[in-house]
């Protein structure tokens, strides 16, 4: 049975770009759950939760089951953190967000990913510990050497080969939770037993990372379906700040879901 999911993070409102994003997961798959991705909890808030599952019904977007939260799980992340500890493919990294731009200022040339400078590698050959909480970061190389060459299947795009340096040596845990958006994507979706996973094709370049996180766990392989974004008049990115293309504004303009999703 082909099982899909939608994981919004409870930090705004559903607006359109979400709506579509959510059609598109219920339409890819025979079995439906709702994951909500809330582990960047400065910036969650409780009301956020209710408001996105009663937009979903709304939209007549229904899951199966409870659904799940990622700040239930972070044990379990951190499991999957000790594993990758195990076999010696991530490492402590102490850097702050000031230190790693002043050694990029340095550097000039640093090498850039789609996203941006990657991480320059200060503590990647670190020898000592250091008295305060670190980061852990994917050594890309070292995972890169364990698990070989990878390939994704995505819908859209076709057959991709992995690009394990892609975004550099990412973050795998923050020092505040104990987890990022890669590690807990790929633990849940396998622990959910995912088998397409369907998101934004911003995240394509995270999809390389995962794969090597799934090689590295012994996770499957899910397919893939990495979607068009649903951009605004001025063919920017829809954002939580484009209140008037809330799923909630909308509705009480009147308009009804199938007026909603032709607006797609
Ligand atoms: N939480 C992510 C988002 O809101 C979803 C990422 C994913 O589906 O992997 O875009």
């Amino acid at each position: 049975m082909s099982i899909t999911r939608f994981a919004p993070s409870p930090t705004g409102y559903l607006h359109l770009g979400h709506a579509f994003a959510a059609k598109v997961a219920r339409e890819s798959g025979e079995q439906f759950l709702l994951r909500f991705e809330d582990i960047d909890h400065t910036r969650v808030r409780s009301e956020y939760y209710t408001a996105i599952e009663e937009d979903l019904r709304w939209l007549g977007l229904t899951w199966q089951g409870t659904p799940w939260r990622q700040l239930d799980r972070l044990p379990i992340y951190n499991d999957a953190l000790q594993k990758l500890k195990a076999l010696g493919v991530v490492y402590p990294c102490y850097c702050t967000r000031s230190e790693i731009e002043a050694e990029l200022a340095e550097l000039g040339n640093a090498p850039q990913g789609p996203e941006g400078p990657l991480y320059p590698g200060t503590c990647r050959d670190l020898l000592k510990k250091l008295d305060r909480e670190p980061a852990w970061r994917l050594h890309w190389q070292k995972a890169s050497e364990r698990v070989g060459d990878l390939t994704f299947n995505d819908s859209r795009h076709g057959l991709q080969q992995v690009n394990p340096g892609l975004l550099g040596d990412v973050i795998l845990a923050r020092k505040d939770i104990g987890t990022s958006y890669h590690l807990a994507v790929v633990v849940d979706d396998a622990a959910q037993q995912i088998t397409t996973v369907t998101r934004g094709e911003d995240l394509l370049p995270s999809t390389h990372i995962h794969r090597v996180l799934q090689a590295l766990l012994d996770f499957p392989e899910p397919q893939y379906l990495h979607h068009r974004l649903i951009l605004d008049d001025q063919g920017n990115r829809l954002a939580k700040r484009h209140d008037a293309l809330a799923i909630r504004q909308l509705r009480e303009l009147g308009l009804t879901p199938e007026q909603v999703f032709q607006r797609l």
